[in-house]
């Protein structure tokens, strides 16, 4: 067994991320970037944390982890019992570990980022709960006893795992439909590999299954069946289908070939990566090899449009966004890696009209045009919105083309018309489309209708997912306890 460390290491012990490939390497494959972290490299570097009185890396944590206490458990290699810890929060601390943006969250607020680095709390985690995977410490979600009551869960994605999970411990039969034919939403079909292996949100969709979850795959929620088919046959519905409706933008050629939307792209990639035929990705409509790539959009869905695009072998890879890098809403070490790994960006550059011609390489060919360039004004940033960010502007006469043979559109998403889809004119949407619930309860206008993740927040984060999964899970056992005791009342009366 390892020596245990003392805390507050981080006065001698400087930061240490665990190894990461050269940018060289990780170009020839679609392989996580980050090794794992050595037992004595864990512990010395969960040892920097001080034990915070008032740990504000755990407030800024979404899922309020207990990160001061499974760090020390590490630090004095116990790791069981820092797993123990670390999965009682949360329901995917490897997945987590891996694609959190830590530097906005927990890491971005421990209190020695400033000047001595922040303990690095993820990959801690992703340590922690790998090892527990090595070691046979994660079990499937096995009830005590079996409750009379089912529960239906539309969408497999994060959210509705987390809810699956919660619920099927209590003892619920839990029946979760998905219109993909895998198990794991954006974690699947949207996050590419390198970021996060398909095999680890495979394993956690089987230690479900074997917990009894059970899945009905390719199932459509309003094409297989209808809101009101569901609410009849369990005694509460979870919907947690996220937001897919891509943005767009209304500008000359944009319907020209070769414009494509980031969510077709990525999962192209993800599905060729898993094995799955893809003729368009197999025909070159979505794949970026031997192409000048522009991406359009700051994100986090931009940057990994950019990262797959250098690895499928494009010839120049160039990110546009209208704003400046400190004002990116994508996360800056996402940022970091991209440019590592070749990518170009132009800062304060935002697209005015897509040009289309014939490539250079079949001038005199028949056939439609393409994509051959894309007109870009470039920005500045004036005064503050109402949201306190600098609005981008204009600069006058400052047009130039950058070109492209593919241009992907990497511009955010929104919700779909879910009470059209779903037969269910009465379901409450917002302003925004996402579904209206009372936050007390999670219930939306329907009763017994609960919703959680993106179809709720609009497009956000895994670890919120995880968070209003468990939240709707407490929130519809609650329900479902409630009703049964006024119909035991009831028949008692
Ligand atoms: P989803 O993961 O979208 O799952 C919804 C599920 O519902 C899907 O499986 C879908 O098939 C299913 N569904 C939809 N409609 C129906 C229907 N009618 N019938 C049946 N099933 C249906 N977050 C991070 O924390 N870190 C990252 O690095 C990160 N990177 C991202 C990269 C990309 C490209 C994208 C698009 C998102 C990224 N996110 C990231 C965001 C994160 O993936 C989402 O916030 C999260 O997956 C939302 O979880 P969810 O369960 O609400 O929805
Ligand atoms: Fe940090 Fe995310 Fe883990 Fe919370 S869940 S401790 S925010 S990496
Ligand atoms: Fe440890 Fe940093 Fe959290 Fe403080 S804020 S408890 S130092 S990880």
């Amino acid at each position: 067994m390892a020596t245990a460390k003392r805390m507050l290491g981080f006065v001698t012990t400087a930061q240490q991320m665990p190894d990461k490939r050269t940018p060289a390497a990780r170009l020839g494959d679609f392989r996580e970037i980050f090794a794992r972290f050595d037992q004595g490299r864990a512990a010395e570097q969960a040892a920097r944390c001080s034990q915070c009185g008032i740990p504000y890396c755990q407030i800024h944590c979404p899922l309020q982890n207990n990160i001061p206490d499974w760090l020390k458990l590490t630090a004095e290699g116990r790791l069981e019992e820092a797993y123990e810890v670390a999965q009682a929060t949360n329901n995917f601390p490897e997945i987590c570990g891996r694609i959190c943006p830590q530097d906005r969250l927990c890491e971005g607020n421990c209190v020695i980022e400033k000047g001595f680095d922040s303990v690095t709390i993820g990959s801690v985690e992703k340590y922690i709960t790998d090892t527990a995977w090595d070691n046979g410490w994660v079990k499937p979600p096995t009830p005590r006893r079996e409750l009379d009551a089912s529960i239906g869960i539309i969408g497999a994605g994060p959210a509705g795992l987390a809810a699956a999970e919660q619920l099927r411990r209590k003892g619920y039969a839990v029946h979760v439909y998905d219109r993909y034919d895998r198990v794991g939403g954006l974690m699947v079909y949207g996050i590419p590999n390198f970021k996060l292996e398909k095999e680890v949100v495979a394993r956690r969709a089987r230690l479900l299954a074997d917990g009894g979850v059970q899945y009905h795959l390719n199932f459509e929620l309003g094409r297989d069946a209808s809101l009101a088919d569901l609410r009849a046959q369990h005694d509460a519905v979870l919907i947690a289908t996220g937001v897919y409706k891509a943005r767009d933008v209304k500008l000359p050629g944009v319907g020209l070939p070769n414009i494509v939307q980031a969510m077709e792209f990525l999962t192209a990639s993800n599905r060729k990566g898993l094995g799955d035929a893809v003729p368009q990705f197999d025909d070159g409509s979505l794949n970026a090899e031997g192409k000048h790539v522009v991406v359009v959009g700051g994100g986090d869905t931009a940057m990994d449009c950019v990262r797959t695009a250098v690895r499928q072998q494009a010839k120049s890879v160039t990110c546009l966004y209208r704003r400046d890098r400190a004002n990116m809403p994508g996360s800056a070490r996402e940022v970091y890696h991209a440019e590592e790994e070749g990518v170009a960006f132009e800062w304060l550059a935002s697209p005015l009209a897509f040009i289309g011609g014939k490539p250079a390489a079949r001038r005199k060919a028949k056939g439609a045009d393409v994509v051959i360039a894309v007109r870009t004004n470039r920005m500045r940033l004036g005064i503050a919105d109402s949201t306190g960010r600098q609005a981008p502007e204009t600069v006058p006469g400052s047009e130039f083309d950058q070109s492209a043979d593919l241009v992907i559109k990497a511009l955010g998403f929104d919700p779909e018309d879910v009470p059209a889809l779903f037969g269910a004119p009465e379901l409450a949407v917002t302003r925004w489309g996402t579904l209206k619930i009372d936050y007390k309860t999670m219930m939306t206008s329907l009763d017994g209708v609960f919703a959680a993740g993106d179809i709720v927040r609009g497009a956000s984060l895994v670890v919120w997912a995880v968070r209003d999964g468990r939240d709707a899970a407490e929130a519809m056992h609650r329900h479902v306890q409630a009703k049964a005791a006024s119909r035991f009342a009831a028949a008692a009366d």
